[in-house]
């Protein structure tokens, strides 16, 4: 009888400690490191993931019970993404069982699934012809079925056919409105057996040829060794998908596999096309909208090596793709790589170590680079200076708001008569208008005229913003709804007055001033249900908007030739919150939301609106250029002023409970200890600051406070967040590299 094997197991819940279980000799083959096991917990059956075997028997006395199950033939994580979740347990300072929750994905965490091939599915596929192709008659069939309308463009949308359960499920459309249209003749329902995979009819080729500049940067690369990362820096309109294709092609073509990272927002059934013209069937798309199943098929999917190619957002990054080979990470200035809970990990920095633990290259892309990325000297930038077909970057005008004369029917809407003037000239011209105004609802706040004061979120103490349609006061952090006001809560005043502009305001302005323009806006608001925003972009691909207006969602990635006008209604919305990022977050937003114009053959102008011109984010922006933007802040970064990221690392301790009085109190304690831990095991290495209250000091019902950690030293930093982690407190979360201080 030989003795009993025992293995190290590690739970989806924020404990760092292994558990430890005996292996039975019939799953000895399976229980490797990696792989999935179920373990029996207190009177559950949870799924757990192997970290080591062998470990020393446990003490004699405690109950040591065996693994129950090891369902998977092959380890569910390679030995690479192991040590990749070992290092943003260590990096960030998170329990390994959140690091590796984060790395697989929620289906395969749950032992109900059987891992069995997909079964058939209903699909839906829409039919042409009977009238719905020409704009005209497609308004008449459907005038008085708008939700069959909605079912019709979203397949279109999709390619033409689509699984029923993912238009029901995901994209919450109404299974009688899909009746309708069956019965109308215009879409027929089958039966199909497939992998479930709602992209699977996405395809656009690319165009045929290089340019000579795009050509030079792939050639660029591939002389480039393989361990050390690139960025290409191109600017708006230069063309770097086609870049990131053609590099990941030749990786496929050798037979290795790859991932392109986008931003939530930019992974669009366009971008999607673009990726599948090059790699067809290639390619698994990691969509946050997919199903339980769906998302368990991709994953199955790459993992057993019959898709080679992983598109998605953040998470995507940690996808099973087989020989690895090349990681893009398009868009990487965006903060939305950020997670904004345990595993606080940042996309681009997961991507660079998966890069280096799997020989794997990575290649970075942005128009308006990080800081971080520029100041990083490991790697090599390679620059598309020019937009592809020799087309110019637009002309920005500078608009000073303090003193520019403005439209009279405008009253308080900073509405500039350049702008004005621009916005008629293109619409007499049937070109289209863009406008950003980065805050949603009608205005901004209400103000008591008479005392001053504004009606702020209970939960949250920020000022609630005014919506209209539904007319309610809402903050913009918790949900939290009250009815706007007749009278001053403080004061009584009769009449309260709305205050600053947003995006709903603005949509009445415009339709006021250009009662002909077919308008669309684009915010949270109007997006909430699943693509939403793909049906807004597709009307505007089309032609039938002439100005589209929204908040940031609409400063990146579009590519309409027929924008010829770009306006930034008011571009200091965020150029002064307490976040040392404002000057950087202004100046890519502005020269982003810029590179939308101009893409076609008629050139276009930018007017960028703003009380401070001299700012050098808006000056930066207004030359499309990074290098300048980076002359101008890096020393503001940087000694004698207080220095911060990329100057040095920075942590951020958050401290949030129910009671003021304890938030502060416990704040004083993390920051005594990060002193005491700087001064006796630390060489005096961490500058420490605070406690301080967060500029967000009440946020959903919490009061906040929060200690900032400096070092220009990562492996201090390293030592600081992991002594934490040992400590661990459920009051206080550990943000490494945070892209906010709010
Ligand atoms: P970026 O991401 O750099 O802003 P895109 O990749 O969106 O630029 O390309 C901008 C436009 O130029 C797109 O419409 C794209 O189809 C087109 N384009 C890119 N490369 C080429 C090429 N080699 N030949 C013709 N058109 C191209
Ligand atoms: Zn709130």
């Amino acid at each position: 009888m030989t003795a009993p094997r025992y293995a190290a197991v590690v739970l989806p819940v924020p404990v760092s400690r292994p558990y430890i279980y005996e292996v039975p000799a019939a799953l000895t083959d399976r229980v490797v490191p990696g792989a999935r096991v179920v373990v029996p917990l207190r009177r559950r059956s949870v799924v757990a993931i192997v970290t080591g075997l062998d470990v020393a028997a446990p003490p004699a006395g405690v109950g040591i019970k065996p693994l129950a199950a090891a369902p998977d033939a092959e380890p569910a994580l390679s030995p690479s993404l192991l040590e990749l979740g070992r290092w943003i347990s260590d990096y960030y300072g998170a329990p390994l069982g959140l690091a590796l929750r984060a790395i697989l994905p929620g289906p395969l965490w749950s032992i109900a699934r059987p891992a069995g091939p997909a079964p058939a599915a209903e699909r839906l596929f829409v039919l042409t012809g009977n009238g719905v192709d020409s704009l005209l008659e497609r308004d008449r069939r459907f005038k008085r079925a708008p939700k069959r309308r909605e079912v019709y463009e979203a397949v279109e949308a999709l390619g033409g056919s689509a699984p029923v359960s993912h238009l029901v499920r995901q994209l919450k459309l109404s299974q009688s409105a899909l009746d309708g249209l069956v019965q109308q003749g215009l879409a027929r329902i089958e039966r199909v057996p497939e992998m479930r995979d709602p992209f699977a009819d996405l395809s656009s080729p690319p165009p045929p040829t290089l340019t000579a500049a795009q050509q030079a940067v792939v050639q660029g690369i591939a002389a480039t060794p393989v361990d050390t990362p690139v960025l290409i820096h191109g600017v708006t309109g230069s063309g770097k998908t086609l870049v990131y294709l053609d590099v990941l092609r030749t990786v496929v073509a050798a037979g290795k596999g790859a991932i392109l990272l986008v931003p939530e927002i930019s992974l669009t059934p366009q971008t999607v096309a673009r990726v599948r013209g090059v790699f067809g069937d290639q390619v698994a798309v990691l969509h946050s909208g997919l199903s339980d199943g769906e998302r368990a098929d991709a994953w199955r999917a790459l993992r057993r090596g019959e898709r080679m190619v992983a598109v998605g957002p953040r998470s995507a990054i940690f996808a099973p793709v087989q020989r690895l080979g090349a990681i893009v990470v398009d868009e990487e200035h965006e903060p939305s790589y950020k997670q904004g809970s345990a595993p606080r990990y940042h996309a681009r920095d997961v991507a660079l170590m998966r890069g280096q633990l799997e020989n794997a290259r990575v290649i970075l892309g942005s128009a308006t680079p990080s800081l971080e990325t520029l100041s990083d000297q490991r790697i090599v930038t390679f620059a598309l200076p020019e937009r592809v077909g020799s087309r110019p970057l637009p002309p920005v005008e500078i608009v000073d708001l303090r003193e520019a004369p403005r439209i009279a029917e405008a009253g308080a809407i900073p509405w500039s008569e350049p702008l004005d003037a621009a916005v008629l000239g293109a619409l007499e011209r049937g070109e289209q208008v863009i406008l950003l105004l980065n805050r949603r609802g009608f205005a901004t706040f209400v103000q008591c005229p008479a005392c001053g004061n504004v009606p702020n979120c209970p939960n949250c103490a920020i000022a609630l913003t005014v919506h209209q349609a539904p007319p309610a006061m809402r903050c913009h952090y918790c949900g939290h709804e009250e009815t706007i006001p007749d009278t001053c809560a403080v004061c009584g005043a009769a009449t309260q007055r709305l205050r600053g502009l947003g995006t709903q305001q603005l949509e009445h302005f415009l339709g006021m001033r250009y009662p002909r323009a077919r308008i669309a806006r684009m915010d949270l608001d109007t997006t909430t249900s699943k693509w939403a925003h793909h049906h807004i972009l597709e009307r505007v691909g089309r032609g039938e908007v002439d100005i589209l207006l929204g908040t940031q969602m609409i400063a990146k990635g579009l590519d309409f030739p027929n924008v010829t006008v770009v306006g930034v209604v008011d571009a200091d919305t965020g150029l002064h919150f307490p976040d040392f990022r404002a000057g950087e977050r202004t100046f890519q937003l502005v020269a982003q939301v810029a590179g939308r114009a101009g893409r076609g053959r008629q050139g276009g102008r930018v007017f960028v609106q703003t009380r401070a011109p001299a700012h050098h984010a808006i000056r930066a922006a207004a030359a499309h250029s990074v290098s300048q933007f980076a002359a101008a802040e890096l020393p503001l970064r940087s000694p004698p002023n207080p220095p911060y990221p990329p100057r040095t690392g920075l942590v951020r301790f958050v401290i949030a409970t129910d009671d003021h009085a304890r938030t502060a109190d416990l704040g004083e304690k993390v920051a005594g200890w990060l002193r005491r831990a700087s001064r006796e095991r630390l060489d005096d290495q961490l500058t420490v600051l605070g406690p301080a209250p967060c500029p967000l000091m009440r946020l959903k019902g919490k009061w906040r406070w929060h200690v900032l950690v400096k070092s220009a030293e990562p492996r201090v930093l390293g030592r600081v967040v992991r002594a934490w982690r040992a400590k661990s407190h459920r009051a206080v979360t550990v943000d490494r590299d945070p892209v906010s201080l709010l």
